[in-house]
């Protein structure tokens, strides 16, 4: 299962503040104790406390209420189910449900065998596990840090990580370096100045076109299945869609990224390290 990343993410706050925005908090109903992360303020301070705002950073869906924040991180396997306030089962990966002064309920689960989708509840002032975040992929200080920085490590696990840019995953990274026509295997410090802008240009191009259609094609909460609308990303043996080749998949750091041989690394097969060592 894929992560939801900032376009499922911020299209899921939308949804979620135009439901709920000026609701009332009435309670939440912890289903699983382990997915709470925090423990001071207690989620009972939530209560009677008016959902101000809801909003993204990174992969976090944000509510404010109040002075109050409550942070969710879906990962792999969490999503959000809307449902009617007065449900009450326990279905199976249920972590906890947040219940308002009206409809829709929020039911926070998981689906799959992973457990890592958690919640928390910040103070004023605590910014939890947004502290280690790095800035935003429309920020100018991720312009800058595009533009002349100076990292010596692959891109793919570059642009994945959340404490350089907050709220690109695996699926996006492999359509932006495919948009940006930039093998996932070169580093930052290789790229000519023409190459950095193309790759700027992808990650916001990419983002914001996967944001569009995240708010035209989805209504209540974020199902199981996600990215349905990746360019190569997960298509790996069908034709590219810019030039008509075979999508490759190369294993990298358990996981796979799919690329364009044609588009991006100039005709050449980027070689798997698990399959070349078993060859050797
Ligand atoms: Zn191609």
């Amino acid at each position: 299962m894929l992560v939801p990343e900032l376009p499922e993410v911020q299209a899921l706050a939308e949804r979620i503040e135009s439901a709920l925005a000026g609701a009332r908090f009435v309670r939440a109903s912890a289903l699983s104790f382990s997915a709470l992360k925090t423990v001071a303020p207690s989620p009972d301070e939530l209560v009677g406390k008016q959902l101000t705002s809801v909003g993204r950073r990174g992969k976090f869906l944000v509510m404010s209420l109040g002075t109050l924040r409550v942070l969710v991180h879906l990962s792999q396997g969490g999503r959000i189910v809307f449902e009617p306030g007065s449900v009450t089962s326990r279905p199976k990966g249920a972590l906890v449900r947040f219940l308002f002064d009206r409809d829709p309920g929020l039911l926070l689960k998981e689906f799959g065998t992973e457990r890592k989708a958690g919640w928390w509840v910040l103070g004023p002032g605590d910014e939890g596990p947004l502290a280690k975040l790095g800035p935003e992929p429309f920020s100018q200080e991720f312009e800058e840090f595009v533009l002349s920085g100076s990292d010596g490590g692959r891109l793919h696990p570059l642009l994945r990580d959340q404490r350089r840019v907050a709220g690109i995953g695996r699926g996006y990274s492999d359509d932006i370096l495919h948009r940006a026509k930039i093998s996932p295997f070169r580093s930052l410090s290789s790229l000519d100045e023409a190459e950095r802008r193309e790759l700027l240009e992808a990650v916001r191009s990419v983002l914001s076109e996967a944001l569009e259609t995240e708010r035209q094609r989805r209504v209540d909460g974020l199902p199981p299945k996600l990215g349905d609308h990746f360019t190569v990303h997960g298509k790996s043996g069908t034709p590219c869609p810019r030039c008509g080749a075979d999508l490759r998949r190369v294993s990298y750091e358990s996981h796979e990224v799919t690329y364009c041989p044609e588009c991006q690394t100039g005709g050449r097969v980027l070689a798997d390290r698990r399959l070349s060592r078993l060859i050797r």
